[in-house]
């Protein structure tokens, strides 16, 4: 035990890496040593005979490789690039690991920035393209965890086969170095990406227990890539599921959003019922996946996203999100009518009472709450087709994504066809066109009557006195 404890701390490294690597920061406690799996020496594959071509590497991630190889550091492309690469998809984004520090990264590179706490990584910029760069970190053996052996520091760097060992999934442990045209792979996950497998690397159980996030994340690529989830991986997810709730909810937050704006986002879902992940866990997805009448509407709204995505548009995590809980929304606002509040003021208070729900387990950060708040309370405004209202509306801010929301509703018959049409027509109308469209608005289509909020809103749409009704 004392001879494996020194032999760890004082691990001899390969060459190149025991300049660039900072020593250990945390001293072991106590946990098992890392398994000889762990430590096993990468198959090489010549990249182009894999079918990956180094023109798709786009030259920021190239010129990142580059500029660290040439100061003496290793450096490969790590990840979804290079998974996508080989799957002959469209990589989300690219990023790099080397062995070089985040200190020494940032001092090579004019435009980057140090970011991250848990996890330090620096963001290298050029011109509007972003590469993440991680420095080679240690396994997570001697890591400090919570109680439930959750990871909480993550900072301790280590050479290349311990990053490739700490890395979730087989098909996510392959480094790529396209001036080498070179994969290294430590976990065959090359193979497992021929035969379609999603496998965790290591033992599944204690690594969903380092980081239950990666539950999610199983169901996340098991729907990206239609692989089946390998039995082992699959097996532990039901009964620790629960371990979700431990998680800090920005963390939570952050990989929701990778799963809805992943281009599967339905299929992403539909992955996390089966494996038994929502129920419970997040507010969200219970109102999204057990609401009967609320299927539709998030059924379209994901499908739109999901097609927008693979377009390569960009999808707004307000919209989103906006798009997500329309349906509590709605519910507690018709309640909230029905029992004789007045339109204006029972919307806002059906708002405050979701997001303060929803917001107290997802920690959805404040703009993201401003924009979805402002999406809603724009949507009674379109039934207002009298006036200067209409013209009011299209001048407003957030009027593009409220008319999207609007016709998302329209899709999903929550709204009339005639209402979309009727908006479609204004929007691109020039003023004589308007005029007419204005002159032959339906009867009933002055919207609802707005009265004084009975207390300040919170909302950027607290109609004015003067405003249409
Ligand atoms: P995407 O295409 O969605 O970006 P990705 O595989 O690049 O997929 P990221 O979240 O960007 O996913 O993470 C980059 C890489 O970092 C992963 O491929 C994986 O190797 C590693 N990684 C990320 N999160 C974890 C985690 N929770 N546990 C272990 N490894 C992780
Ligand atoms: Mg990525």
């Amino acid at each position: 035990m004392i001879k494996k404890l020194i032999d760890r701390l004082f691990r001899r490294r390969a060459p190149g890496e025991g300049s660039a690597a900072a020593p250990r920061s945390a001293a072991p406690r106590g946990a098992a040593p890392p398994q000889a799996a762990d430590r096993r020496e990468p198959t090489r594959y010549k990249a182009s005979e894999q079918g990956i071509r180094v023109e798709d590497v786009p030259s920021s991630a190239m010129r990142t490789c580059e500029t660290l190889q040439k100061n003496g550091f290793k450096a490969f492309v790590v990840g979804g690039g290079v998974r996508d690469l080989l799957l002959g998809l469209r990589p989300k984004d690219f990023d790099v690991a080397t062995n070089a520090t985040p200190d020494q990264v940032t001092k090579l590179f004019r435009r980057s920035r140090l970011i991250g706490r848990r996890f330090q990584i620096v963001h290298v910029m050029f011109g509007r393209d972003m590469i993440e760069v991680s420095t080679f970190r240690a396994l997570q053996t001697d890591a400090e965890t919570d109680a439930h052996g959750r990871v909480l520091r993550d900072n301790v760097w280590g050479d290349q086969a311990e990053d490739a060992a700490r890395r979730d999934f087989t098909i996510n442990a392959l480094y790529y170095d396209p001036i080498a045209d070179l994969i290294l792979d430590y976990h065959d996950g090359v193979k497992d990406l021929h035969r379609r497998v999603l496998r965790m690397i290591g033992d599944p159980a204690s690594r969903y227990r380092e980081d239950p996030v990666r539950m999610l994340r199983t169901a996340r690529f098991a729907a990206k890539t239609g692989f089946a989830i390998e039995e082992s991986t699959r097996a532990p997810i039901r009964e620790l599921a629960p371990l979700i709730h431990n998680v800090p909810g920005a963390r939570l937050f952050d990989e929701m959003l990778k799963l809805l704006q992943s281009g599967h986002s339905l299929e992403s879902l539909e992955q996390l019922r089966r494996e038994g992940l929502h129920h419970g866990l997040l507010p969200l997805l219970d109102v999204i996946l057990e609401q009967p009448d609320g299927e539709r509407f998030v059924k379209v709204a994901l499908t739109r996203t999901d097609e927008r995505v693979l377009e390569g548009k960009s999808i707004s995590p307000g919209f989103l999100f906006a798009t997500l809980l329309w349906q509590q929304v709605r519910v507690r606002w018709e309640q909230r009518c029905a029992a004789g509040e007045s339109p204006i003021p029972a919307l806002h208070d059906a708002i405050d009472s979701v997001l303060d729900e929803q917001g107290s387990k997802l920690a959805i950060q404040k703009r993201i709450i401003a924009d979805m708040r402002e999406i809603w309370a724009l949507q009674p405004r379109f039934e207002r087709r009298t006036g200067g209202a209409p013209f009011r509306l299209i001048e407003h801010l957030r009027f593009r994504a409220a008319y999207d929301f609007m016709i998302l509703r329209v899709d999903a018959g929550e709204a009339s066809a005639e209402l979309g049409a009727w908006w479609t027509s204004f929007i691109d109308g020039d003023a004589d066109a308007r005029k007419a469209l204005l002159e032959r608005t339906p009867a009933g289509s002055a919207g609802p009557r707005k009265r004084r909020r009975r207390r300040p809103s919170r909302g950027a749409d607290t109609p004015a006195p003067d405003d249409g009704g």
